[in-house]
């Protein structure tokens, strides 16, 4: 096994909410499976969430990010569904994209 768990924390460095580091927040990894996991983390500064879903393509690794409201056991019964899609999810995704380093560090 491999720690998927300890990749994450190196995927997602900073609350797109208030910029803080996540190394005070709290990271749950919800779903784990061969190509893919499903992490949720609270900041620990603004106490924002967000829902981060990872897979590993051939070619490399794809991620988005979506900021939410629901209690990580709420997401834990949602994940199964993918219809989160506002302005502000889109707002949050093109954040974490653009922000410092986030993508080269996709691509480790
Ligand atoms: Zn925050």
């Amino acid at each position: 096994m491999d720690n998927k768990g300890q990749f994450s924390l190196k995927l997602i460095q900073k609350c797109p909410v208030c910029n803080h580091d996540y190394l005070e927040g709290k990271i749950q990894i919800l779903e784990e499976a061969d190509v893919s996991f499903l992490a949720y983390l609270t900041c620990g500064h603004c106490h924002s969430s967000i829902i981060v879903r990872v897979m590993t393509l051939p070619h490399g690794m794809v991620g988005n990010a979506i900021l939410t409201d629901l209690s990580s056991d709420e997401v834990g019964k949602f994940s199964e569904a993918e219809v989160l899609n506002s302005n502000e999810v889109l707002q949050v995704y093109q954040e974490l994209w653009q922000s410092e380093g986030f993508l080269e560090k996709m691509k480790q």
